[in-house]
């Protein structure tokens, strides 16, 4: 395996690809963009293995971040937001075939129930609960914070911030026994003030977070706390947003 600067651009790649949904929504109701099926799906998997992208776990991914020399030229890290029972029931089975690590970014809050959080906006969805969610990290999918109750971290008072914070991690660490070192924010929504968040982040012992949108991460990344985040859907052109010729934003 080849270490280093990427072959066509000189620069090293570290590209985190962002999901949602994976198949079809529930009877009755219309796919959104948040939707990507699993044909979709299957599809940019093999993207992924034909153009040769070292797809990450998160370990390496956070080592990687502190210290780029470590990883591949082109390198992917796999993550889903919202923890929908979708991922054990239809993604896993895929990720499994390909032989991909993944990340499941959960609102604690909502484990074992649905996403009560977009009621009117996205049809409602299981959410994981334990089981689900210790048979995913049997599997390869780390499962980290997405937040307690998903609000915004910009309608967040300082405290209640670093509550979430705290609690989500704690909760996932006490369920599951791993470690909770990432977190994707709610909404991409990086807070108000990101010095402050950033902060936050450091002293509850998050090593890594991610918005939603943008491009691939150029290494070394300027802030771990303020990765960017490849937002896909169902028509995604995945070649070219890994190059970084699209770099849509859709929250
Ligand atoms: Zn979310």
């Amino acid at each position: 395996m080849a270490l280093g600067a990427d072959r066509q651009t000189g620069e090293q790649v570290l590209a985190i690809l962002g999901f949602h949904k994976i198949g079809e929504p529930p009877t009755g109701n219309r796919a959104t963009w948040f939707y990507v099926s699993e044909a979709t799906f299957g599809s940019f998997l093999s993207r992924l293995q034909d153009d040769a992208w070292h797809v990450l776990d998160l370990q390496t991914f956070l080592v990687g971040v502190a210290a780029p020399a470590r990883l591949p030229e082109r390198s992917v890290l796999l993550t889903f937001d919202d923890g929908y029972r979708s991922m054990r029931q239809i993604a896993l089975p895929w990720l499994l075939r390909f032989g991909y690590p993944s990340v499941l970014f959960v609102p604690t809050d909502f484990i074992g129930k649905c996403n009560e959080f977009d009621a009117g906006i996205e049809p409602q969805e299981a959410v994981c609960d334990w089981d689900d969610l210790r048979e995913l990290q049997r599997h390869g999918v780390s499962v980290q914070s997405h937040g307690a109750s998903h609000r915004r971290f910009s309608e967040l008072a300082p405290g209640e911030l670093e509550e979430e914070l705290h609690r989500s991690k704690a909760t996932l660490e006490a369920g599951l026994g791993t470690p909770v070192e990432a977190i994707s924010y709610p909404y991409g929504d990086g807070g108000v003030d990101p010095q402050a968040v950033d902060a936050a982040l450091e002293r509850t012992g998050y090593r890594a977070a991610c918005l939603y949108g943008g491009g691939p991460n150029r290494l070394p990344v300027a802030n771990p706390y303020r990765l960017a985040r490849l937002a896909i859907g169902p028509d995604t052109d995945l070649r070219a947003a890994l190059e970084g010729k699209i770099q849509r934003r859709t929250s």
